[in-house]
C-alpha cells in the first residue's frame, strides 16, 4: 500500500488476503513460536506468551513502523515485502526461524538466512505465498539484544543490530549477530568464534567490533556506507552488552 500511494506500484489486480482462514493464530508451545502470515505486527509486539520465550520479538517488532502502522501490518506482509529496514527480517534470521510458503501446487520451508535475497527480493516465487513463520526455542540462559538508528523516532532504521547470546557455566556458550542495513539482505555474521568460552566483557565485545573494519554497508540517499559502519559499531557494542546483560539475568 505504501508503495502504490507513492505510485511506484501500480498493479492491475490486487487480492485481498485478509479472509484467506486460519493465517491469523499464534502458538507457543515448548518454547517455540509459530505465527500465522496474517497476525498483525502489534498482534506479535504485544503477545506475553511469545515475549516471555522471545522478547527479542517484542523489542525488535515495536521497532517496526508505528502503532497504527503495526495494527494493519502483517508479519507475513513484512517479511514477503522484505524491505531493507524491515526489523522482522533481521530476527527472524537471528532467531534461526523458518519459513513456510505455499503455492496450490506445493508447500516448502525455507530457513530466513536463505529467504532474504537483497531489498525487497526473497526465495518467494510468484506463486508462493507466506502462510508461517516458525521460531524455535531458545536455549535456556540466553538474552538478546537490539539496537536501531533512525533519522526520527521510530522511522526507518538507518542502521540496526540484533544479538543473541547464551550462557552456560558462566560463560558464553554461543552467540549470534545480525546486521540489518550493512549488506542487501540481513547480514549474519559469525561470532561465536569470537565469544564461545568466555565472559562477554569490554573486551571481548571490542574483538567483536574489530571484525567490522572490512564492513562495506551500502551508500544512498539516507546515509553513506562509511555512517552506516560507524552506526553498526555502535550498535553492534550496545546489543551485545545488553545481549550478555540479559542472559545473566536469565541464568541469575
Ligand atoms: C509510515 C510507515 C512506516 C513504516 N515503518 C516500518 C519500519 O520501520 N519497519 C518495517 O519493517 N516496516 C515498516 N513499515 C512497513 C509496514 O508496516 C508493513 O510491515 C509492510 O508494508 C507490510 O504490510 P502488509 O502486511 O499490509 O503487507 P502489504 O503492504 O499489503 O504487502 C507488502 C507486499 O508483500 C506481499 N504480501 C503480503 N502478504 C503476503 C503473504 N502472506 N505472502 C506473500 N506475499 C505477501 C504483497 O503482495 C506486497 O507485495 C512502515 C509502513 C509505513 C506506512
Amino acid at each position: 500500500m505504501p508503495r502504490m500511494r507513492l505510485r511506484v506500484e501500480k498493479p492491475a489486480t490486487i487480492i485481498d488476503i485478509n479472509r484467506v482462514v486460519g493465517l491469523d493464530g499464534i502458538s507457543v508451545d515448548a518454547g517455540a513460536v509459530t505465527v500465522g502470515a496474517l497476525v498483525r505486527q502489534q498482534t506479535l509486539v504485544t503477545h506475553d506468551g511469545v515475549a516471555a520465550v522471545h522478547p527479542l520479538l517484542r523489542e525488535a517488532g515495536s521497532y517496526a513502523g508505528f502503532h497504527t502502522t503495526r495494527h494493519r501490518g502483517t508479519v507475513g506482509g513484512s517479511i514477503a515485502f522484505a524491505a531493507p529496514w524491515a526489523e522482522l527480517a533481521a530476527t527472524t534470521t537471528l532467531l534461526g526461524a523458518t519459513i513456510t510458503v505455499r503455492s496450490t501446487k506445493a508447500q516448502r520451508t525455507l530457513a530466513a538466512s536463505d529467504f532474504f535475497l537483497g531489498p525487497n527480493q526473497t526465495a518467494l516465487a510468484a506463486d508462493e505465498l507466506v502462510t508461517e513463520v516458525q521460531f524455535p526455542p531458545a536455549p535456556a540462559g540466553t538474552g538478546f539484544g537490539f539496537h536501531e538508528a533512525s533519522p526520527r523516532y521510530r522511522d526507518y532504521a538507518t542502521a540496526a543490530a540484533a544479538a543473541s547470546i547464551t550462557i552456560a557455566d558462566g560463560v558464553c556458550s554461543s552467540a549470534a549477530w545480525v546486521l540489518l542495513r550493512a549488506a542487501p539482505a540481513p547480514l549474519s555474521i559469525d561470532v561465536a568464534s569470537t565469544l564461545v568460552g568466555r565472559v562477554v566483557d569490554d573486551a571481548a565485545i571490542e574483538n567483536v567490533v574489530q571484525s567490522l573494519a572490512g564492513l562495506d554497508p551500502p551508500t544512498d540517499i539516507e546515509a553513506s556506507g562509511a555512517h552506516r559502519r560507524r552506526l553498526a559499531v555502535t550498535l553492534t557494542r550496545r546489543a551485545l552488552a545488553d545481549a550478555w546483560a540479559n542472559a545473566q539475568e536469565a541464568v541469575a
